[in-house]
């Protein structure tokens, strides 16, 4: 695999930092929605079910971006220290094919399906 070129670079981190950014306000927006139900509420038609319904999917797609927008930075500070594109684990490079798709990702795709079958 080869390393990556200035321009790649460039592209990738480019993509990640508006990733970092719609997710940041997307976490900022949805932070209502992820509160606890009020009692008290009138919540139209929506039964009480639905509304915890989504308020759970809420909180867990909270989750999932928390998650994602945290491998961003992460990888915007390899990027930094000149770190990016090598698997964590076995240090190969990820692949810029990879990286496009999922820019912020540790791993390189042997090691993340490995990681993923021992789940
Ligand atoms: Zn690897």
């Amino acid at each position: 695999m080869q390393a990556l070129s200035e321009i790649q670079l460039d592209e990738l981190q480019e993509m990640m930092r508006n990733s970092c950014r719609e997710l940041e306000e997307l976490l900022a927006s949805s932070s209502e929605s992820s509160k606890p139900v009020a009692l008290d509420e009138p919540i139209g038609r929506l039964s009480r079910m639905d509304a915890m319904q989504q308020q759970q999917m809420a909180i867990a797609s909270r989750r999932s971006q928390t998650q994602r927008l945290q491998l961003l930075r992460n990888a915007l500070q390899a990027m930094g220290r000149d770190h990016y594109g090598d698997c964590r684990l076995c240090e190969e490079p990820i692949g810029y094919q990879r990286l496009k798709v999922r820019p912020e990702t540790p791993f390189c795709l042997a090691c993340q399906s490995r990681s993923e079958g021992e789940r």
